[in-house]
């Protein structure tokens, strides 16, 4: 059986991530065009990368929760074919345990050339004085930037991630509010080709319509739920 999990900003809430959404906390400082696009990082590249410094600092502060082990969980199951699709730029699923993973919005502990493309292991800090290790690029802007897509960019491997959704069974869809695209049209390929579609969520999403069955609530209590009666045969 081949599962997708597309997973969002609602599976890391519960460890304390802030997210872009988010009223309260960090984001809610920041207007996230300036630190979320290409036009902002132009305007002001100190900020942005002090932003994204910030946020690598504050993973060092929090633990993955019940959900992200139950969905690593799964991965190690016999006969399940598991690809986890997060829009999640954290590190907790790794950390559960989770291997096959796609980071579609980037991940904050890489960093990538603003000329050559390079990615980097961004576990330490970047700023406007460094330059590419590989190329040596600098600018004003510095010659590295977060591992992130920005508003208005592609998210990574879309033409992997559709091919394994229009091949799979199961997709469920876990803590997003189905507000982004291209991320909430993925429920619609999954359906079209046939997969019964799940959704795990505290709030009901915009598209209602397109999911099969909706289990509302925490997803650290609801996904370990879930997880455990699918390997039942639930
Ligand atoms: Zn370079």
């Amino acid at each position: 059986m081949k599962i997708v999990i597309l997973s969002g900003a609602g599976l890391s809430a519960e460890s304390g991530i802030e997210t872009f959404r988010s009223d309260t906390g960090l984001w809610a400082n920041h207007d996230v065009n300036k630190v979320a696009s290409l036009k902002g990082f132009r305007n002001n590249p100190t900020l942005v990368h002090d932003f994204y410094n910030d946020r690598r600092a504050q993973l060092q502060n929090v633990e993955p929760n019940a959900a992200h082990f139950a969905l690593a969980k799964l991965e190690k199951v016999d006969g399940l074919e598991v690809l986890h699709v997060t829009q999640n730029v954290d590190n907790l699923c790794e950390r559960a345990g989770s291997k096959n993973l796609i980071h579609m919005h980037g991940e904050l502990l890489k960093a990538r050339c603003q000329m050559c493309g390079e990615v980097f292991d961004g576990d330490g800090e970047t700023s406007v004085s460094e330059s590419c290790p590989e190329c040596g690029f600098t600018s004003k802007w510095g010659g590295l930037r977060p591992h992130i897509v920005w508003f208005g960019e592609m998210p990574f491997k879309m033409n992997e991630i559709e091919k394994a959704i229009s091949n799979c069974d199961i997709f469920v869809a876990i803590g997003t509010s189905g507000k982004v695209y291209p991320a909430a049209g993925l429920v619609k390929i999954a359906k079209s080709y046939g997969a019964k579609t799940i959704l795990i969520n505290r709030d009901e999403p915009d598209n209602l319509l397109d999911f099969d069955q909706i289990i509302q609530g925490k997803a650290s209590i609801e996904v370990p739920k879930w997880v455990g009666q699918l390997l039942n045969g639930g």
